[in-house]
């Protein structure tokens, strides 16, 4: 990926932070704070700014989007506009009416599923029944777009795929999605695991000491190895996607060696851009600036000395952890630093519980010697 210029690449809007779900790692903390959801007249407002700048994608995240009325007439304009859509979501709201608009208006729809089993998953997603309404709703995909190939109409370019944020309670246990999950969904396109990031409630004391993945963890997830092993597990016909989510660290080496995602801008429920996806800070709002003078405004962020003096030191992911705190309580707002002092501490008593892979390695591979016998419930 290229360094931007006068656009960003992708742009992922967080809707709302309305959810049903109470997830351990929300980085938006969704449900635990007002929604700040705009009008739908506002909100067309946004979607006329982030057309403007032409990204490549758009994505709908959250929150969880499909709580939002108005949701698909925004979608709607942005599809007239012949961007590709992306939804982000827990599938606890779809519904089978959905599906036409769904499969209409969006390119990928990412259902979010972070155990394979109900147990693991329902205690990372803090609700009970969560797994089943996740499974459900990929259900109910699997069977449009089955239905929708059958007939061979024009849904053919709509894919959808589980998501997984992996930490220290389901890495041990990513097997399982590739063998038991993904081929129940025949239609599946995509699976993605992506390392839990160090961002909202996943900078809190005790999650990154409990679950944050370990650097050895972090760095097998985007190796060969990884890969190699995860990918001789899945269906052929799901595309994997790893990542240590590294390049949003925005670390001035990563600027260095063109690694740093800096062609996502973020956009946040009430229509403020962030400086940077990750981290607490905005540079204005769309309903009273444009889009681009906020992009170019939020570019130079990279630079600022203090984003530099704090990333620079970065090694591990505890230091990511702490960088991100500091980050957090400089350009956040009053408001902001208010609502991170009400955050309650993760405790290891809360963790999910995590037994052994279903599925032995081939080779001992050196994180289960630490959560394998000591969180066995
Ligand atoms: S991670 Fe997503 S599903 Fe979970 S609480 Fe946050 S917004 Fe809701």
């Amino acid at each position: 990926m290229t360094t931007p210029t006068g656009s960003p690449y992708a742009i992922n809007w967080d809707v709302t932070y309305a959810c049903p779900l109470r997830c351990i790692h929300c980085y938006s903390e969704s449900g635990r704070r007002a929604a700040s959801q705009l009008s739908l007249k506002d909100m067309l407002r946004v979607t006329e700014e982030l057309i403007s700048l032409r990204p490549a994608s758009i994505q709908l995240s959250g929150g969880e989007p499909l709580l939002v009325k108005g949701l698909f007439q925004v979608a709607e304009r942005i599809s007239q506009a012949g961007i590709p859509l992306a939804l982000y979501t827990s599938g606890w709201l779809l519904e089978e009416a959905m599906l036409p608009e769904l499969l209409r208006l969006f390119t990928w729809v990412h259902v979010s599923v972070d155990g394979a089993t109900a147990g693991l998953h329902d205690a990372i997603r803090g609700r009970p029944g969560s797994f089943k309404r996740a499974l459900r709703a990929l259900t109910l995909l699997d069977g449009a777009v089955a239905a929708a190939r059958q007939r061979g109409d024009t849904a053919s370019q709509f894919q959808f795929g589980i998501d997984c944020v992996v930490v220290r309670s389901n890495f041990a246990r990513l097997e399982e999605f590739c063998t038991e999950l993904a081929p129940r969904f025949p239609q599946l396109s995509f699976l993605t695991f992506q390392a839990a990031i160090p961002s909202g409630l996943a900078t809190r004391p005790g999650f990154v000491e409990h679950e944050l993945l370990t650097d050895e963890q972090a760095h097998w997830l985007a190796s060969d190895e990884g890969r190699q092993h995860l990918s001789a597990l899945v269906p052929g016909t799901v595309q994997l996607q790893l990542s240590d989510s590294r390049a949003l660290q925005m670390h001035p080496e990563h600027f260095a060696s063109g690694t740093a995602a800096n062609y996502l801008m973020h956009v946040e429920a009430d229509g403020a851009v962030r400086s940077m996806a990750i981290y607490e800070g905005t540079v204005g709002r769309l309903l009273e600036e444009p889009a681009s003078v906020l992009w170019e405004r939020a570019l130079q962020r990279h630079s600022d000395p203090f984003v530099i003096e704090t990333l620079t030191p970065v090694r591990t992911m505890k230091d990511w952890a702490e960088a991100a705190r500091r980050l957090d309580s400089h350009f956040g707002s009053e408001e902001v630093r208010a609502r991170i002092a009400r955050r309650p501490d993760y405790f290891p008593s809360s963790a999910p519980a995590v037994r052994p892979p279903i599925i032995s390695l081939r080779k001992p591979a050196p994180w289960r010697l630490e959560t394998e016998p000591s969180q066995e419930p």
